[in-house]
């Protein structure tokens, strides 16, 4: 593990940050969100550092304040776009050590409610581009401007 800001060849999340670039709808100088392409939990969001890093405590405390700053405008905007009735937060990093947020709107109806949605087999749910877009613009607009993914049409 290294303390310099880089990017890991091995690192399946380092070497696809950007993308797919129709799922990305929010960027700032320490993190990437980007809707899950399973969108079971509507508003499922992946949110990672920018850079290669493990563990949430060897981040510098300023960098694991944004990194939690993010995570909590992630979660705020979620709330606000979809109204779910709860939101879940997770760092886990077991199969993938890079570190990055699931943030995951949860809802009465949805398949899981009141267990973790690791507890069991589950269906996914895929949408079509131009929804993944549609939800993605419906979030952005609850951001921070200067945070917006730049270059992305609303
Ligand atoms: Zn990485």
């Amino acid at each position: 593990m290294s303390h310099t800001r880089g990017l890991a060849d091995d690192c399946w999340i380092c070497q696809s940050l950007h993308e797919p670039a129709h799922l990305v709808y929010y960027e700032s100088k320490t993190s990437i969100a980007k809707l899950n392409p399973d969108q079971l939990f509507r508003g499922y969001t992946f949110l990672a550092l920018k850079w290669h890093a493990e563990q949430l405590h060897q981040l510098s405390d300023r960098d694991r304040k944004l990194f939690l700053k993010d995570m909590t405008n992630i979660g705020t905007a979620l709330a606000s776009a979809l109204n779910p009735d709860r939101v879940n937060y997770e760092l886990l990093g077991n199969t993938q050590a890079h570190l990055h947020w699931h943030i995951v709107p949860r809802y009465v109806t949805d398949p899981m409610w009141g267990r973790p949605i690791w507890a069991g087999n589950r269906p996914r749910k895929r949408l079509t581009q131009e929804a993944y877009s549609q939800l993605a613009s419906s979030i952005r607009v609850h951001l921070p401007r200067a945070g917006r993914a730049p270059g992305r049409r609303l």
